[in-house]
């Protein structure tokens, strides 16, 4: 295994971390009190290329490898979550199914706008009915010619108010089961396709997820990614790849939560010593380092993994759950470490505390991680 970045990719990073020190932090508040990320700040990730992260260079991409992108990743981990999600999901989950299932004519046309920034992507699996069942879609899509119509409602979509281009999955053979599901490209103006409403979040303020709904939304038999009756397992496929992506973007905020803790703990004294020299303290900060080494050695192999095109579907929900349980035990730290200042809003250590919870969530759950991992582990015992 060899996670050495090329020279290019190091570059890029130092850019993110100049960029993110200069002209996110600022805004960090500000973006908290809006619930909106200033355009500012989407202009330049433009500029550097970040939304063209997963995306080869023949599209207008970076074209980097899965090593690389979690280096970047964890980079941009380091900020606010809203905006880091407002990314990861456009890069990740957003834009894998075309970059992966995609054929050449839905690469052409949908991959260079995606690559620039100048159309947002977003995927929708989750239905009222179906979160953790995710083969229990209700919504439907049937074939009329040379179209397909479906109907149905999506929610808690991240990206939804912003993106322009969704993977969606909907039902094209309910008999079936999961083989009776299929994923389609939609655009926003397609006709029948609408965006409901917005949901008040308990934090990633910044990024929105929004009610998706489809009255007889026609969308062309073109737009269907990769065969029909295998959106089950694309959708698996963009999960297995965003939740790598995930963890990487965990693991960098968990490094700044450290960093913070690191520094309050050594500036702050009680009993006539920094708080650091408290042996509570300082096991509390040695937990934390060694818990994000051991994340991050994981991460790097699971992405030189993807690299090798390895099948991830087992490591990747490990990789999640171990991420997002590491993010919310070093959060968690890290608000006690801080004491009463933990609390406060005006320093970022609570808003990192609120954003980590929804690690455990979304991407799918903590539980269905365990579910996956011991599925795939009884797989291989059969054999
Ligand atoms: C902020 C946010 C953003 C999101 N973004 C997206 C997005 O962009 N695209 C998208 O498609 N979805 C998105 N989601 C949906 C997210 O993936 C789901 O919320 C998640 O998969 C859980 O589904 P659910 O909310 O219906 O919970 P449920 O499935 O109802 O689960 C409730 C509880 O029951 C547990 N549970 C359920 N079944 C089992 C089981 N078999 N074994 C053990 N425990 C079980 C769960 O682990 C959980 O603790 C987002 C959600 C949020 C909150």
């Amino acid at each position: 295994m060899d996670f050495r970045l090329d020279e290019d990719i190091l570059l890029l990073k130092e850019n993110i971390r100049q960029f993110i020190e200069e002209e996110i932090e600022p805004y960090s508040m500000q973006i908290e009190e809006d619930d909106h990320i200033p355009e500012s700040i989407i202009k330049l990730s433009k500029e550097i290329g970040l939304f063209g992260l997963s995306i080869p260079e023949q599209y207008g991409g970076l074209g980097i490898g899965m090593v690389g992108k979690c280096a970047l990743y964890e980079e941009i981990g380091k900020t606010h979550n809203g905006y880091t999600t407002l990314i990861g999901a456009h890069t990740g989950i957003g834009t894998v199914g075309i970059v992966e299932m995609g054929n050449e004519m839905q690469k052409q046309k949908y991959l260079p706008d995606m690559a620039s920034g100048n159309k947002i992507g977003a995927f929708a699996l989750t239905e009222p009915a179906a979160g953790s069942h995710a083969t229990n879609l209700k919504m439907t899509a049937v074939k009329r010619g040379d179209k397909y119509i479906l109907n149905g409602t999506k929610h808690y979509i991240t990206n939804a108010d912003v993106a322009d281009i969704f993977t969606v999955m909907a039902v094209t053979d309910k008999g079936k089961g999961a083989k009776g599901i299929t994923s389609f490209i939609v655009e926003k103006g397609f006709p029948g396709f609408q965006i409901g409403s917005i949901e008040r979040k308990m934090g990633l303020r910044g990024s929105h997820s929004a009610e998706l709904v489809f009255e007889d939304c026609e969308v062309p038999v073109e737009n269907v990614l990769g065969e029909v009756g295998k959106g089950y397992v694309n959708a698996l496929k963009i999960l297995a790849n965003g939740r790598a992506g995930l963890a990487a973007r965990n693991l960098g905020s968990c490094q700044y939560l450290l960093d913070l803790s690191i520094h309050y703990a050594t500036e702050r004294e009680q009993f006539d010593v920094p708080i650091i020299d408290h042996q509570a303290v300082s096991h509390m900060i040695a937990e934390m380092a060694m818990e994000i080494e051991a994340l991050r050695s994981f991460t790097y192999r699971v992405a030189w993994m993807v690299d090798q095109k390895a099948k991830i579907i087992k490591e990747a929900a490990m990789l999640k759950l171990y991420g997002s349980e590491v993010y919310n035990r070093v959060a968690d730290r890290a608000v006690q470490i801080h004491g009463g200042m933990g609390y406060m809003k005006d320093y970022p250590v609570e808003r990192f505390y609120r954003d980590a919870r929804i690690t455990r969530i979304y991407e799918g759950t903590s539980e269905i991680q365990k579910n996956i991992i011991t599925g795939q582990l009884k797989k291989n015992y059969q054999k």
